[in-house]
C-alpha cells in the first residue's frame, strides 16, 4: 500500500484521472494513515461497513479542517460511522429480503395484509436481481455496489460485503438481465443507480444504457451518481461526456428525457472541481437535478439548507427532493425528528424562491409520502365554497375556492350521516344513564315480558321513554313504534 502523503499530492499529472483515484482508495480508507493525518482517533477501528474516501475527499477533508470547521464537520460525519455505532443489527430494509426464510414465512402468514404492512412495510420488489420496483410506472436498475465515497448514512449500506447493495445486484450479466426486464415489461420511467453507476467503466456504462436510450418504451431515463461531488474528475473524462451527450440526443429526437440526478447535502461539497463537472454535464444539453437527505449535525438548520439549495439553483441545478432521514442502522445519532423536518420545510419555503424549494419527501417502506410545510395550512369551509388558508406569516385568510359539486355532495352526506347517527346514539346514551347497579337490579326481577304499541297510548310517566325498553312492577316493557 502506498504511503498517504504519495498520494495527496494534487499538483501530480494523475490528480484528474478518476480511475487513479479509485485505485488509491485502499491507502485513503486505511484508518492507520487517516489516525496519521489527523482525521480519524489512532483508536479508530473499521467496522462492517468500512470506510471508503479517494485521495479527492481525503484532501477535502484536510482543506475544510483549516478554512471551514462546520463544512469539516459535515464532512467527517458524512464520511465515517460514528465510534458509539456498534455493527447493530439491520433496523431496516428497503428492498424485500427474498432470501430470508423468516420473510418467507411473514408473507405466507394467514393475518391480513393490512396488518402485515403496518408493522412491515411494503418495501420494493426486487424479485430479478438488480432490478428494484417500488411505484407503477417506475423501475430502478441497481447498476453496482460500488461508490467512490462510502456515505455513512448510505440505506444501501455501501462498504458492507453483506449489505443491501452488495446482495442486490452483481456482475454485468446480473445487471442486463434486469435492463431487458424493463425493456420487456414496457416500464416508462427508469433509474439507473446504485451504488455509484458513474463507477463503472465507459464501455460497461454504454452497454448499460444503449438499450434503455434505444427503447421506444422508456420516456424519463434517470442516472443517479454522487460522483459530481465525491469524484468530480469522473466528468472531465471526454469519451464519457460525449456519450452522455450523445444518450441525451437520441433521446430528445423521441422526445424522451435523459437527466442526472445528484446528492449533494452540504454547500461545502460544491468545490470549484464539482462545479466544473457540473457545468461538464450541462454543457451536454443535460438537465441536472439535487436531492438532498437532512441530517442532524451536517445540514438541520435553515442557513445550511438554503446557502446549499441557492447555490444549487445559481448553478442551474433544479432542487428536486429533500429527504427525512431514514432509518438505517448505525446512524441514528444523523435523524431528524419530523416535526424538526416539517418546521425546516415550512422555513424554507418562507426563504425561498419557488424555483429553489425542492419537494420534502417522508421515505417509508410503503413509498415516499410528501410533506407539507409546518404552519401552512388550507382548510375547506364546509357548504361554503371558501377556504381557510394560514400564511407563512400566520396570517389567516378566507380563500374563494371554485365551484366543487364533488366536495358539496360529500359534505351533504357526512351530515346526513351524522344526523342519522345522533339520532340512534342520543335514546341509546339515554338509555345508559340509569347506573348499572339499578339496571341489573331491574332485570334480575323481571317476571314478564310485555310489548307495547304506541298507539295504545302510554301513561305520562312512560312517555318520555318511548322506543327505549324499561321495567317496572316486574315487567319488561318493549314499546314498538308503529303496531
Ligand atoms: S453515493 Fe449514494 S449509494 Fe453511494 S454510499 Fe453514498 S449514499 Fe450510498
Amino acid at each position: 500500500m502506498k504511503d498517504i502523503s504519495d498520494v495527496l499530492d494534487d499538483n501530480s499529472s494523475d490528480w484528474d484521472d478518476w480511475h487513479w483515484q479509485m485505485r488509491q482508495k485502499p491507502a485513503c480508507s486505511d484508518l492507520g494513515n487517516l489516525a496519521s493525518l489527523g482525521l480519524v482517533s489512532p483508536e479508530a477501528k473499521q467496522q462492517r461497513r468500512r470506510v471508503g474516501l479517494t485521495p479527492y475527499n481525503v484532501k477535502l477533508l484536510l482543506n475544510l479542517k483549516v478554512t471551514d470547521p462546520k463544512g469539516y464537520r459535515a464532512e467527517t460525519l458524512q464520511s465515517f460511522l460514528s465510534p458509539t455505532d456498534k455493527n447493530e443489527k439491520h433496523q431496516w430494509f428497503w428492498a424485500k429480503r427474498h432470501d430470508l426464510i423468516s420473510s418467507w414465512l411473514w408473507a405466507r402468514l394467514p393475518i391480513p395484509a393490512f396488518l402485515k404492512t403496518l408493522f412491515t412495510g411494503r418495501g420494493s420488489d426486487t424479485s430479478i436481481r438488480a432490478l428494484e420496483n417500488m411505484y407503477p410506472n417506475t423501475d430502478v436498475v441497481i447498476a453496482t455496489a460500488v461508490c467512490a465515497r462510502h456515505c455513512s448514512f448510505c440505506f444501501r449500506e455501501v462498504g458492507d460485503a453483506q449489505g443491501e447493495a452488495a446482495r442486490m445486484t452483481g456482475g454485468m450479466e446480473i445487471v442486463m438481465n434486469a435492463v431487458n426486464a424493463i425493456i420487456t415489461r414496457k416500464t416508462p420511467h427508469v433509474l439507473v443507480t446504485g451504488g455509484d453507476p458513474l463507477t463503472r467503466n465507459n464501455q460497461q456504462l454504454r452497454q448499460i444504457l444503449t438499450p434503455l436510450v434505444q427503447s421506444e418504451t422508456v420516456q424519463v431515463l434517470r442516472l443517479a451518481t454522487r460522483l459530481v461531488v465525491d469524484l468530480p474528475m469522473r466528468f472531465y473524462d471526454e469519451e464519457l461526456l460525449a456519450m452522455l451527450r450523445d444518450f441525451a440526443q437520441q433521446m430528445k429526437r423521441r422526445h424522451a428525457s435523459f437527466r442526472i440526478v445528484t446528492h449533494v447535502n452540504h454547500s461545502c461539497e460544491l468545490t470549484p472541481e464539482a462545479v466544473r463537472a457540473l457545468e461538464n454535464i450541462q454543457a451536454c444539453g443535460i438537465e441536472v437535478m439535487d436531492q438532498t437527505a437532512v441530517l442532524h449535525g451536517i445540514n438541520d438548520d435553515v442557513a445550511t439548507l438554503r446557502e446549499l439549495l441557492m447555490k444549487l439553483d445559481r448553478l442551474g441545478v433544479r432542487n428536486y427532493k429533500l429527504y427525512h432521514s431514514m432509518p438505517v442502522e448505525g446512524t441514528e445519532q444523523l435523524r431528524v425528528p419530523y416535526r424538526k423536518f416539517r418546521q425546516l420545510v415550512g422555513e424554507l419555503h418562507q426563504w425561498l424562491p419557488g424555483t429553489s424549494v425542492p419537494q420534502a419527501n417522508l421515505v417509508t417502506l410503503v413509498g415516499k409520502m410528501p410533506v407539507s410545510p409546518k404552519g401552512r395550512w388550507i382548510l375547506p369551509v364546509p357548504f361554503t365554497n371558501r377556504l381557510l388558508c394560514r400564511s407563512f406569516r400566520g396570517e389567516w385568510y378566507l380563500f374563494k375556492d371554485a365551484w366543487d359539486i364533488g366536495r358539496h355532495l360529500r359534505e351533504a352526506t357526512t351530515a346526513l350521516i351524522t344526523v342519522v347517527l345522533l339520532l340512534v346514539a342520543i335514546p341509546l346514551l339515554k338509555q345508559s344513564e340509569i347506573p348499572i347497579t339499578h339496571r341489573t337490579e331491574q332485570l334480575q326481577t323481571v317476571m314478564r315480558v310485555a310489548v307495547l304499541a304506541d298507539k295504545l297510548g302510554y301513561p305520562d310517566a312512560w312517555a318520555r321513554q318511548r322506543f327505549i325498553p324499561f321495567v317496572e312492577n316486574n315487567t319488561l316493557y318493549i314499546p314498538v313504534h308503529g303496531l
